[in-house]
């Protein structure tokens, strides 16, 4: 099936191939015990090519997902950085997502992925933009569902079975009319979005829940650094319960494809709404979402080194 959002030439393993021909079996290994790995990776338009956002950390992330699955291959840090920038020139687009996926490939279907029997098949594609979350302060609801606990499975891993919990929260929420859900941990204090980590804002004081339960590193990483270099904020990474919520001025979630995005309100599990002023043109939420945009742009030259 041709979709529009995704353009025609795939690079699997050494090659690139068009994605007609990129097909899968249906009995493959990582399809159907969850262990493929992933990335998501934002390319921006900017006043000279296109340039891709942390890719280093990106491709850093990816391996590590994939030494967490017990993948052996071949692929270098560089030939898959390398490849990166191969696949979006070819593609032609200037901004959009790339998606690299390593996996355990047909037939061999025990759970243990024995590497002296079993291949190891790696994709990185390239998806034109589209929007995920509104640019308007969006209503969000904490689902029912708590978020994985880190000790079923290392969390720092994109792992493509953590997601079938992130899909779980997003058919509920989408069920009630809320554009995103927020998942709490199994002690119930808030964790983070299905595909987004979260900030809050008190005074001049930001807050982010601590990591553990989340994902860390690309872009509450890029924030917690932003913060600190254009407004001396230090961060403070702590243990945020729901009862805090209304002690908060502003919210926001980040992430590749969520960017930097104001909470408007959150419900609670008891249908409490607190209501935030993320979305003031002079709230720090909207401070850094347009420093965020300039940044992933090119447009604040000392960020260069972000973007390959
Ligand atoms: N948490 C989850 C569960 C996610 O899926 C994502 C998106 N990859 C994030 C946080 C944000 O991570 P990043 O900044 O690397 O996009």
């Amino acid at each position: 099936m041709k979709l529009s959002f995704q353009t025609p030439i795939v690079r699997h393993n050494g090659e690139y191939i068009n994605r007609e021909d990129a097909t899968e079996h249906h009995i493959n290994h990582s399809l159907h015990y969850g262990t493929w790995v992933f990335e998501w990776i934002r390319f921006y338009n900017t006043d000279l090519w296109p340039k891709v956002f942390k890719l280093k950390e990106h491709i850093e992330r990816f391996l590590y997902s994939a030494s967490v699955m017990g993948m052996q291959h071949n692929w270098t840090y560089q030939e898959l950085y390398d490849a990166t920038l191969e696949t979006v020139a070819r593609s032609g687009e200037t901004d959009g997502y790339i998606r690299p996926i390593m996996y355990y490939g047909q037939w061999k279907m025990w759970v243990y992925p024995d590497p002296t029997k079993i291949q190891v098949e790696c994709y990185i594609s390239v998806w034109k933009r589209w929007k995920y979350l509104s640019d308007d302060p969006i209503k969000v609801k904490i689902s029912k569902t708590r978020r994985i606990h880190p000790d079923t499975s290392d969390m720092s891993a994109k792992i493509s079975g953590h997601y079938a919990n992130s899909t779980i929260v997003s058919l509920e929420i989408k069920k009630e009319w809320y554009d995103e859900g927020l998942l709490l941990d199994t002690n119930w204090y808030i964790a983070e979005g299905p595909w987004e980590n979260i900030f809050f804002i008190r005074w001049n004081k930001v807050f982010t829940p601590q990591l553990g339960t989340i994902l860390p590193w690309i872009t509450r990483a890029t924030i917690i650094e932003l913060f600190k270099k254009e407004h001396n904020i230090t961060i403070k990474e702590v243990m945020i319960h729901p009862n805090d919520l209304m002690t908060y001025d502003e919210a926001f979630f980040v992430g590749t494809a969520a960017e930097v995005t104001p909470i408007a309100s959150i419900t609670t599990e008891s249908w409490d709404i607190h209501t935030y002023t993320s979305g003031n043109s002079e709230s720090y939420t909207m401070k850094m979402k347009h420093l965020y945009d300039d940044v992933v742009k090119w447009k604040v030259k000392v960020y260069i080194h972000w973007l390959s």
